[in-house]
């Protein structure tokens, strides 16, 4: 047989019930098996190791990022900590300096008291990955694109350079989502998840997965998973699986939605910086362009007027962008990092990282691109007519 398309993969992969023939994976809703004799069983014992509906989901999801096994988790970050139980004290990570807020917490507040330092880096710069990995690192933990500003690193040279002191890439594969790009065909050794987002694509469920490569690093996470016992309930297992059976349509579809909408923002006077990776102006475009497939449905822009308050504006004219955190859902969503997801991190922190007041944050959903262009046209003008009559107002008096 010739080798299947993604899409034809991803649903086929999916079994149907031998015991029924239910096309749809049954929700094995049971903490327990019945056993034949002690110890005899039909693979399943207990629900936190191994649950039949549970196992259809991993195993779809190590298929889909060409691994060797996949592990759901309760959420991304419950994913994020069984893998950061891999290290023991002295261990050091090497992390991109634009990381998620969530493992920026989990890394400074849970593992640092445990003896796990970090270190942060613009991974952007193959340069700065080079001059301070050193024995000690274990792991080098990237996200591509980041969030908000959408950097690219370079997958495989960073892999590359990991393996020169016998450490780990771990690579946060959330915004790309394995449609657009799968890290262990470009050498990394473990992948992360927030199936929150693109994944789940529907903005239904909190949960989370990771990918490992080597037969070695499946047994561990396997052992961690069943030991601390984050797992993916049997319900919401079965909504990620219904979720990723769409997800080549859908990110194909989000990406081109975005395309259209970052060309039109290219056009706005009003905007100062707009980050989109599908974007020649973008500052990592070739690198985007080389490890992805399409460039996605986050765009980031500031505004010229870069204040909290032009951009609460905006943010609040939109009608069908809704005012949310999260992305890849279906529905659009508006952010505004300063006041909502990055409103923890320092000013003078969230500014040094290209987060700067007016920086609003777009997930581009399945909507018609016209009628988002619209949306955002309308926007655009309501905020450019109350800055027009307030300044009219202040002349006046
Ligand atoms: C949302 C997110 C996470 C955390 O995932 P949860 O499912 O919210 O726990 C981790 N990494 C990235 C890049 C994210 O966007």
């Amino acid at each position: 047989m010739t080798t299947q398309h993604l899409n034809t993969k991803i649903i086929h992969s999916i079994p149907v019930d031998e015991l029924t023939g239910a096309i749809s994976v049954p929700i094995y809703q049971t903490s327990t098996f019945v056993q034949e004799a002690p110890g005899v069983h039909k693979g399943f014992d207990y629900s936190r190791s191994n649950n039949p509906t549970r196992k259809v989901l991993e195993d779809l999801i190590a298929n889909l990022e060409e691994g060797d096994a996949g592990f759901a988790f309760a959420s991304g970050l419950a994913a994020i900590d069984a893998v950061l139980k891999l290290l023991k004290s002295g261990d050091e990570i090497l992390a991109c300096d634009d990381i998620y807020g969530g493992s920026f917490r989990i890394f400074t507040h849970i593992y640092e008291k445990f003896g796990i330092k970090v270190n942060y880096v613009d991974t952007t710069n193959i340069q700065n990955v080079v001059d301070n990995i050193n024995e000690r690192t274990k792991f080098v933990w990237i996200e591509t694109p980041t969030n908000p500003t959408l950097k690219i690193s370079d997958i495989r040279a960073i892999s590359a350079i990991a393996k020169t002191v016998d450490a780990l890439l771990v690579v946060d594969n959330t915004f790309a989502s394995p449609v657009l790009q799968q890290p262990i065909t470009l050498g990394a050794d473990i992948i992360i998840h927030s199936a929150t987002k693109y994944l789940g694509g529907h903005s239904d469920i909190i949960a989370g997965a990771v990918v490992t490569k080597t037969k070695e690093l499946s047994a561990q996470l396997k052992f961690i998973q069943n030991s601390s016992g984050g797992i993916l309930g049997p319900f919401d297992s079965w909504l990620l699986i219904r979720g990723i059976e769409t997800l080549p349509l859908r990110i194909e579809q989000h990406s081109k939605n975005a395309e259209k909408v970052a060309e039109f923002l290219s056009h706005q006077s009003t905007i100062k910086n707009l980050y989109y990776p599908g974007l020649v102006s973008h500052l990592n475009h070739d690198v985007a362009k080389k490890q992805q497939s399409a460039f996605g449905s986050i765009i980031s822009f500031s505004l010229q007027e870069d204040t909290i308050e032009a951009a609460e504006s905006l943010v609040t004219s939109t009608q069908l962008f809704k005012l949310a955190e999260s992305l890849g859902g279906v529905k659009s969503l508006i952010c505004h990092p300063a006041q909502m997801t990055h409103k923890s991190i320092p000013d003078e922190k969230r500014k040094a990282s290209g987060v700067s007041d007016s920086l609003i944050r777009l997930s581009v959903g399945l909507e018609n691109a016209d009628d988002l262009i619209n949306d955002l046209k309308q926007a655009f003008n309501q905020v450019k007519n109350t800055q027009t009559q307030k300044a009219f107002a202040s002349s006046v008096c």
